[in-house]
């Protein structure tokens, strides 16, 4: 018969088997948080029980992402309890918890425990959380990775932010903190023509694998600048839950994460 002690090393066991995969940029409007809501629902496509937090506390977009701005988490002893959307992702936000618009200014270590609460959370069955960080290379990030100890870390960059380097500093950021670098993910890379479904690349075709060999990251695939990635999103539809090669874009970036 089992006892308590028992199911209490169970637990732990069970704890222990969840990974989290955090995703970070050098700087914000790069799409970081549109990847991690889409990677997200991605893995889950690919039947890989998967939970997404909103670790950006300061600029919180995932329940819009999600559509899950309207609902609240509940708590469960002294847990949070994640919020289901419709994409079979569960999950959590600083957004779920404060008034839309409303400021957070927060100093960095109750930022850390704010975090701590959301992902510390009650969230069942679930294998793989995938963490929307803040932009940025701040000590909050820093903190937060070593307190919680990513399994991996993919870097969100885009052409350009390669050219300015940024993305090497959350390179840094993720080595500093030992966490290992799962690989990188080009967004906004070509331009996707919305009329005739033709990709023509404004900032030349390669850079960011070449970029990403060099510095000896592994590339985890390229997300198109598109008009409907842009709208979808904005509309609490992740592409990634459709279907179609910008759907297809996401699943081959979460197949290369997931292996
Ligand atoms: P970050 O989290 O890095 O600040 P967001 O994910 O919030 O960036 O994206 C910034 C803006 O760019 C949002 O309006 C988003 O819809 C848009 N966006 C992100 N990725 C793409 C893309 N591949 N094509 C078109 N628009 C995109």
């Amino acid at each position: 018969r089992l006892g308590f002690a028992d199911l209490r090393v169970a637990m732990t066991a069970a704890r222990r088997r969840r990974r989290i995969i955090a995703v970070g940029s050098g700087k914000g409007g790069v799409g970081k948080s549109t990847l991690s809501a889409n990677l997200a629902v991605a893995l889950a496509r690919l039947g890989r029980p998967t939970g997404l937090v909103d670790a950006d506390i300061y600029g919180p977009s995932q329940p819009r992402l999600l559509a899950t701005e309207d609902q609240r988490p509940e708590s469960r002893g002294n847990k949070l309890v994640p919020v289901p959307s419709r994409f079979g992702v569960p999950m959590l936000s600083m957004g779920h918890l404060v008034r839309p618009g409303q400021p957070i200014a927060w100093r960095g270590p109750m930022a850390v425990s704010a975090l701590g609460q959301l992902i510390d959370a009650e969230w069942g069955p679930i294998d793989t959380i995938v963490v929307d960080l803040p932009p940025g290379t701040g000590d909050v990030q820093l903190t937060m990775l070593q307190k919680y100890k990513p399994a991996g870390a993919v870097i969100v960059s885009t052409p350009q932010d390669l050219a300015l380097i940024d993305a090497e500093r959350a390179i840094g950021l993720f080595r500093q903190g030992e966490v290992p670098l799962i690989g990188m993910v080009e967004n906004m890379a070509g331009y996707l023509c919305p009329h005739c479904g033709q990709e023509s690349e404004p900032f030349g075709h390669g850079g960011a694998e070449e970029a990403a060999r060099e510095i000896d990251l592994p590339f985890l695939g390229r997300i198109p600048l598109a008009l409907a990635i842009r709208r979808d999103s904005d509309a609490g539809q992740p592409p990634a839950a459709g279907e179609g090669p910008i759907a297809e874009a996401y699943l081959k970036i979460a197949r290369a994460v997931g292996d």
